[in-house]
């Protein structure tokens, strides 16, 4: 099998699986209780916490373990709102996760104004449109830094010093760029950033909320954990795997990045080179090192899929949280992408096991699957 998607989930490692096997077997008390095996279990949480800070340029006072980006984009919208005397406006760009972007614009029907800032045909964020919605007061502006279809990044800390000026909370959802490029939670001057530790090599259904320190943000979920900014036990062992996971992307990451941004290169250009009426979303902005979205004219993105799929190789359509859906994705639309267009892309996502003879093989079954069917042949000639 060839997995090339890797911006859905990634293959946990075995220092994750085997430092979440000892958590179970070993640390199992509950860091709130005060006897010993609880006392060993708030250790093991707080030398997590300052793994999973150092990937991020965060500090660990800052780390609000959750259930994943989609629980952390969740509290930050939801606690926007719940910030005493903020104005109902919110604003947000038009790619943002789609899940996200559904519960925001849901808002609406309670009175909410949610803005969508629109994106240039490369996937960029239009700053200028950004600075116009900037002009009234908002509760939140919200900016994912790399997309999970097309992979393009948006330059956060600009946008960041834009929002500052005005006084408005920023959240970014990092969730596609931790593990893949360096972060700096201080440098960036964001106020909250969220992040999923499956998407990384860790397990799933754990991630973390960053929450700037000095920023009172309302909870969610009452309790005393995590400083009472989410209640709720725990979940040992998926942070001790996320923690994990955070200290192999620090130790890897950047030779990866630059591996991984040659295949990735080298992908499109035999692909481009070789397989006719490709398109590449996102292609001429500055994009994730792994993340490929395109689309070849003639043919449906489920037939791509299913080529590929029998061949061994995964993949999928756009996001694969909206794969299985008709609808074309709301991303390729904000970028001026035709809908019958979008209904084509597919998204490949390389990771740390993709290898040149993997690009390789992706190339062929694309290029055998443009070529032209002999003609058939007339029995009555033959
Ligand atoms: N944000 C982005 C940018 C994502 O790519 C994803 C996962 N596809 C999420 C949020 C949600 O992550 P999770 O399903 O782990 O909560």
């Amino acid at each position: 099998m060839i997995y090339l998607d890797n911006n859905a989930t990634t293959r946990p490692l075995p220092d994750v699986v085997a430092a979440m096997s000892e958590a179970m077997q070993l640390c199992w008390g509950n860091p709130s209780s005060k006897h010993a095996l609880g006392q060993d279990a708030k250790r093991v949480l707080a030398a997590a916490r300052a793994d999973v800070a150092a990937l991020l340029g965060a500090q660990p006072v800052e780390i609000v373990f959750t259930s994943g980006a989609t629980e952390s984009n969740h509290h930050v919208l939801h606690g926007a709102l719940h910030r005493p005397a903020m104005p109902r406006r919110i604003i947000l760009s038009a790619i943002e996760h789609s899940g996200y972007m559904k519960s925001a614009l849901r808002l609406r029907q309670e009175g909410v104004e949610v803005v969508l800032v629109p994106v240039d045909a490369a996937g960029r964020i239009d700053l200028d449109a950004l600075r116009e919605s900037l002009q009234q007061d908002a509760a939140l502006i919200s900016v994912m830094a790399a997309n999970n279809e097309t992979g393009v990044l948006q330059p956060i800390p600009e946008i960041a010093a834009m929002a500052r000026e005005r006084g408005i909370p920023v959240h970014v959802d990092a969730t596609q760029m931790v593990g893949k490029l360096p972060i700096s939670f201080a440098e960036w001057g964001v106020d909250l950033l969220s992040l999923s530790a499956h998407k990384f090599h860790g397990p799933k259904g754990v991630g973390a909320l960053l929450i700037r320190k000095g920023l009172s943000w309302p909870t969610l979920m009452s309790g005393q954990q995590e400083r009472a900014r989410r209640g709720g036990t725990e979940n040992l062992p998926g942070i001790v795997g996320m923690a994990a996971a955070a200290r192999h992307a620090r130790s890897c990451l950047a030779d990866e990045a630059l591996r991984e941004t040659a295949l990735r290169e080298s992908l499109e250009a035999s692909l481009l080179d070789q397989v006719p009426g490709v398109t590449i979303y996102g292609q001429d902005a500055e994009r994730l090192p792994n993340t490929v979205c395109l689309s070849i004219a003639g043919f449906s993105s489920d037939k791509i899929l299913d080529r590929l799929e029998r061949k061994g190789i995964c993949a999928s359509s756009g996001a694969a949280c909206s794969s299985g859906g008709s609808d074309p994705s709301h991303v390729l639309l904000a970028m001026g992408v035709p809908g019958s267009v979008a209904l084509g892309a597919i998204r490949l996502s390389l990771g740390l096991d993709t290898h040149a003879t993997d690009i390789a093989a992706v190339v062929n079954v694309l290029q055998e699957l443009c070529r032209p069917e002999a003609p058939l042949q007339n029995p009555a000639a033959v």
